[in-house]
């Protein structure tokens, strides 16, 4: 067993962390956390320096790369700035369905803009009435000819008003039992028409990415936009997801470390009582503790990535690193703002946007519970 990154996933962190602390510049991402807009220049920027898609085939504009490394960049532009950091991360999303399942054609027209910096993606899962539970879907697809006609409203959708297509999760037969097995995955493109789009309001945290309602009023598309087979969709969802939590634990990773520097550099200079705060055992005990949930969170974001890239896809791993990651992010981010006392309660200090920013990744791809409930399945299989 080897610990050590390669040379390469060495170069690949490194110029992740060159390219993060010159381009996330602190002004432009309180500009952004403020005016709530997405990074549109750095996100381009990251594209044409290939930190987009790393993870896809070279023929559809990434490197090659595998999830670890992605894992690697995901977690350095966090570590940066939380908030770039996960709108950069979340510009591609839900891409991989179409990686993984997709057509020749439907890769060249989809996937290429969105490594090139043209197009950002978005999936569209989550329902007013379907959130957790995703076995059946209000949104429904109905064959007509050569066209799915679409209808239905899709909730929460990250970057759902500035997407160019969605992956829609839609019910394409209604009636078979268990009615998962009647959902298929769609590509729907923004400029189609009865497809419209509102943001769904203010939220706590990833201010720079937009979150919206998506609603679908006899949508036609060409059947040649179905990903995959027809009524296969949630399986392919839930593979996706196998790959898709292990990005978003390192996003927790990255935010927790980050939350984590600030407060060592914090306690190093703030004095009280004539002495550093870092001089207080307690705050020696505070980061001796932080550290040893960031550490321990990274072994299994790495095993996780790692496994995957080995072909050796586990559910329950994905999940204890999602949901562990996605704790200390939370956890990592509230013991740094109380070391920094009222000053990280103030925008400025950075460790306040982190700790809002961290707590989503305890809600999206599955909240904690739901973690928990796919880990104890593998655990204890049919009762
Ligand atoms: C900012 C943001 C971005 C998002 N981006 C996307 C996106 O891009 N695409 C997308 O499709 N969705 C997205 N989501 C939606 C997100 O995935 C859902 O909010 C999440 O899955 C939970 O669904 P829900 O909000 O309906 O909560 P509910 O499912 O109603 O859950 C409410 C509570 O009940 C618990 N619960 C539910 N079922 C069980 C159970 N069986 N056992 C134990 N506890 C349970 C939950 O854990 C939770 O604590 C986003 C959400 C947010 C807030």
């Amino acid at each position: 067993m080897d610990f050590s990154l390669s040379k390469e996933q060495e170069a690949i962190q490194k110029a992740a962390e060159e390219f993060a602390r010159g381009e996330f510049d602190k002004d432009i991402a309180l500009e952004h956390e403020m005016a709530h807009t997405f990074p549109y220049g750095i996100w381009k920027k990251a594209c044409e320096l290939g930190f987009v898609g790393i993870h896809y085939p070279e023929e559809f504009g990434g490197q090659d790369y595998g999830i670890f490394e992605n894992a690697l960049l995901v977690e350095t532009f966090c570590r940066q700035d939380s908030g770039i950091g996960i709108a950069l991360s979340l510009s591609d999303f839900a891409s991989e369905i179409i990686l993984r399942f997709g057509t020749e054609e439907q890769k060249q027209r989809y996937l290429i803009p969105v490594t090139k910096g043209e197009a950002l993606s978005s999936g569209g899962f989550t329902e007013p009435d379907h959130g957790s539970d995703i076995t059946f879907m209000n949104t429904s697809a109905i064959r007509e000819g050569d066209e799915y006609i679409i209808n239905g409203v899709k909730t929460f959708i990250t970057n759902g008003t500035i997407s160019r297509f969605v992956v829609l999760l839609c019910q394409t037969d209604a009636e078979v039992k268990p009615t998962y097995r009647g959902q298929s995955v769609i590509i729907v493109e923004r400029d189609t028409p009865g497809f419209t789009s509102s943001d769904v309001g203010d939220k706590m945290g990833i201010k720079m990415t937009s979150t919206g309602e998506l609603s679908f009023n006899e949508v036609r598309v060409p059947v040649s936009n179905l990903i995959g087979k027809e009524n296969r969709g949630f399986y392919q969802v839930l593979e996706f997801f196998d790959e898709s939590r292990i990005e978003i634990a390192a996003q927790a990773l990255g935010i927790a470390q980050g939350a984590f520097d600030r407060a060592l550099n914090y306690t190093k200079e703030r004095k009280q009582f004539g002495k550093k705060l870092a001089q207080f055992q307690v705050t020696q005990h505070k980061l001796a503790d932080m550290l040893t949930q960031i550490e321990t969170a990274r072994l299994i974001v790495y095993k996780a990535a790692w496994n995957f890239d080995q072909g050796k896809i586990d559910p329950k791993l994905t999940s204890i690193a999602k949901m562990y990651a996605g704790r200390v992010a939370v956890e990592v981010a509230d013991e740094a703002i109380q070391l920094f006392g009222g000053y990280g309660y103030m925008l400025e200090y950075d460790v306040e946007r982190f700790y809002r920013d961290a707590k989503i990744m305890e809600i999206y791809e599955g909240t904690r519970e739901i973690q928990k409930n796919t880990i104890a399945s593998a655990i204890l299989g049919k009762l």
